[in-house]
């Protein structure tokens, strides 16, 4: 990849990581605050539950692809970013400018998509 390019990326990522730690800071709290604090009736409880399960959920999404983004960061620096970790292709430009942590190429990520491996 060229180095203007990786440039690129990396500010990407770095971006990304930034919003990304704000935003699960915020989500969070917002769902540590919810329920439990014995005052509502029990449909607000089971409301309140399903909610800050919801919201858990989506936190567990947020810190995988912080994670993703955390090692894309390090191929960066290992000069190993946008080769798939899987067949050691290079990985389509295309897919990193919509998806600049990415790991794998577009074959090997529905392959393991498919088996069920992967869920990003
Ligand atoms: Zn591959």
């Amino acid at each position: 990849m060229e180095k203007e390019k990786l440039r690129y990326n990396r500010e990407k990522l770095l971006e990304m990581r930034r919003n990304l730690i704000t935003k699960l800071n915020e989500r969070y709290n917002e769902a540590m605050g919810l329920g439990g604090d014995g005052t509502q009736d029990s449909a607000d409880e089971a409301y309140n539950l399903y909610n800050k399960n919801l919201m858990l959920g989506r936190v567990e999404t947020d810190a995988l692809k912080l994670r993703l983004i955390e090692q894309a960061l390090q191929r960066i620096d290992a000069a190993t970013y946008g080769v798939c970790i899987e067949c050691e292709e290079d990985i389509e430009e295309k897919r990193l400018e919509y998806v600049p942590f990415a790991r794998y190429c577009t074959d090997c990520k529905s392959e393991l998509e498919k088996k069920g491996l992967i869920k990003m």
